[in-house]
């Protein structure tokens, strides 16, 4: 059975689609199967993976709708193991539509029911609002990931997502676990990065991912170019830190899939031993827990 995340933070550009994208290519790197849905109207995931806009496409909104079967949705992408179910705007309208439909924040788990078993993974890509599409991808999950900026009152920004997250589990998906929570765009130099980071440690503890993403410039170039990070440029600080992101994830769940195969070729499981070397020189944990 494949283990659903959802990317989800209601604040705006704290980096999900780049976490959504990235992270799901590094699964795919690591041989895994892997399917992405992009479930914000904006589709930017469905852009940064090179897929033009085509309204006459089947894609998330027709699956939340029932007007498609899921297996019409899913797409091929440059990666051989990456799927994505893309999105389009006209997705904005499930917002409305499903507001007297019946199971309505059910749609997309029951959708996505017939896939998990050719899927190790299924990310998804939330919108920045606690709307009833960030509610879906809360319900289809069996957990969440958020991604969030090192900033003073990181904590409150990030109350009324833990608090949906709450109600959801007393509700609507008591399975709902916390991924973990995964700084974006840091810049660790600085005292108040530092600082971020001692809080958020003392306050999600193991949650807090060790991993954490650097601001790095390949990151927000690689979607112009319609390829995830480690495809644009897989030496790039952004591409291994994913990549090591992945690896952390995986290890939770797939512990037998954590070291790369001997018979890995090609750029991608370069990729994957790149990051392993890497992490033998410079593994970031141990400085969050000094601070700590
Ligand atoms: P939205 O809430 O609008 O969906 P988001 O949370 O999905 O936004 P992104 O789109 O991933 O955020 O990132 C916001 C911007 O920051 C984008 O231009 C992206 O390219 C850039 N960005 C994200 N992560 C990084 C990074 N680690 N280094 C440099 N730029 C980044
Ligand atoms: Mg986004």
């Amino acid at each position: 059975m494949g283990r659903v995340i959802a990317v989800a933070n209601q604040k705006g550009g704290v980096g999900k689609t780049t976490t959504a994208i990235n992270l799901a290519s590094s699964f795919a790197a690591a041989e895994v199967n892997t399917l992405l849905v992009d479930c914000d109207p904006q589709s930017n995931a469905t852009s940064g993976l090179g897929l033009a806009k085509d309204p006459d496409r089947i894609n998330t909104y027709h699956v939340l709708m029932g007007a498609a079967g899921v297996e019409e949705a899913v797409r091929p992408t440059s990666m051989e193991q990456l799927w994505i179910i893309p999105s389009h705007k006209n997705l904005i309208g499930a917002n409305l539509e499903l507001v007297d439909a019946e199971r309505r924040e059910f749609r997309l788990r029951d959708a996505l029911q017939p896939l998990r078993d050719r899927f190790q993974f299924i990310v998804l890509d939330c919108p920045p609002a606690l709307d009833l599409l960030t509610l879906n991808a809360l319900v289809a999950a069996d957990a969440v990931l958020i991604p969030m900026q090192a900033e003073y009152f990181a904590l409150e920004g990030i109350t009324e997502l833990l608090d949906t997250v709450e109600r959801i589990r007393s509700s609507l998906n008591p399975e709902l676990a916390l991924e973990g929570v995964v700084l974006t765009m840091l810049d660790e130099r600085t005292n108040l990065a530092q600082q971020v980071m001692a809080e958020l440690k003392r306050f999600f503890g193991e949650k807090l991912c060790a991993t954490t993403i650097p601001r790095n410039i390949r990151l927000a170039e690689a979607p112009s170019h319609g390829k995830p990070a480690l495809v644009y440029d897989v030496r790039s600080r952004g591409a291994e830190s994913y990549i090591r992101l992945a690896k952390e994830i995986i290890a939770h769940h797939l512990p037998v899939q954590e070291a790369p195969t001997e018979e890995a070729s090609g750029a991608q499981e370069v990729a994957v031993a790149q990051t392993a070397e890497q992490e033998q020189v410079s593994e970031p944990a141990p400085e969050m827990d000094k601070s700590a």
